[in-house]
């Protein structure tokens, strides 16, 4: 497995694959890796004949608020669990190398999708998200691009601008990795302390229990009502608990497949997740 720091080694890496017409898979992160972005490493290595995975700590996609100085960067550690999953290559750019030092003019912001659950609570961060892919996408060039669905907006939003702007490799969405008790993996897990840590699992078993109400023919008002309640009682402070059509419209009533959203603050770690629960009438 290589490393590569600069755009311009990366191109040199990848450039006898492009020539031999080898199918190229994309993963990107930001780096603090654990099973749920391996898996998105063994799902490229399934399809593709070589993985390129991107650690890179966004700086444009946090708030003035958010934890971008105190992101867990960890690229040994990192390297180590790619090379067993079989990565063939890391890009692991500085800021400098991403932005150069001219002003960036262009931004890409999707519209309507964003105006929603995380894009509300953390405006421009979608906007971060698909400058900063685009211009991976781009310098990678790859054929199929990998990411999880616990960031499910984010997904959405990645295939909306590669379909609206003709961006040729194909995403592919892979499903949430979770530990035993249920808590979605996260890098920022690693923030709450033994206690939070206890309570964090709350957030999935919520859900469940929401999918089995749900399934019980309750309504879904009194079932996002029920969430809110739990997650409160935990010591949870709730930025949004909201019901959505998998395609990311508003729904009233369990009538179709429908997803559940959490996103709440335990302390000071914001968590996030989400459960797709089927309509079978
Ligand atoms: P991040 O490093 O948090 O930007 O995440 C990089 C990629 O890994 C994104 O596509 C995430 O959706 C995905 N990811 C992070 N956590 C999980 C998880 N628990 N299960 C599945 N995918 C995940």
């Amino acid at each position: 497995m290589k490393t590569e720091t600069t755009i311009q080694g990366l191109s040199a890496s990848l450039n006898p694959a492009r020539t031999a017409r080898k199918i190229i898979g994309f993963v990107p992160t930001m780096g603090n890796l654990h099973q749920g972005h391996l898996n998105l490493v063994r799902e490229a290595r399934k399809i593709c004949d070589v993985v390129v995975v991107s650690i890179f700590v966004n700086p444009i996609q946090f708030g003035p608020n958010e934890d971008f100085d105190s992101y867990p960067r960890t690229l040994d550690q990192d390297q180590q669990l790619l090379a067993d999953v079989g990565c063939d290559i890391v890009f692991a750019p500085s800021v400098e190398q991403m932005y150069a030092k001219k002003p960036r003019l262009t931004n890409i912001s999707v519209s309507d999708i964003t105006d929603d659950l995380c894009g509300l609570q953390r405006p421009g961060h979608f906007d971060g998200v698909a400058v900063v892919v685009t211009k991976l996408f781009n310098i990678v060039q790859p054929n199929y691009a990998f990411f999880g669905q616990k960031d499910y907006q984010q997904l959405a939003v990645i295939r909306q601008f590669v379909q609206d702007l003709n961006i040729p490799l194909e995403v592919i969405g892979v499903p949430i990795a979770r530990a035993e008790d249920g808590l979605a993996l996260s890098s920022r897990n690693g923030y709450l302390s033994a206690e939070h840590r206890q309570i964090a699992p709350t957030i999935y078993k919520s859900l469940k229990a929401a999918e089995l109400e749900l399934q019980q023919g309750i309504g879904l008002d009194t079932v996002l009502a029920n969430i809110r309640q739990t997650l409160s009682a935990a010591g949870f402070e709730i930025d949004y608990v909201e019901a959505r059509t998998p395609e990311l419209q508003k729904i009233e009533t369990f009538n179709q497949d429908v997803v559940l959203f959490i996103a709440a603050k335990i302390g000071q770690t914001r968590l996030i997740d989400n459960l797709q629960v089927k309509f079978n009438p």
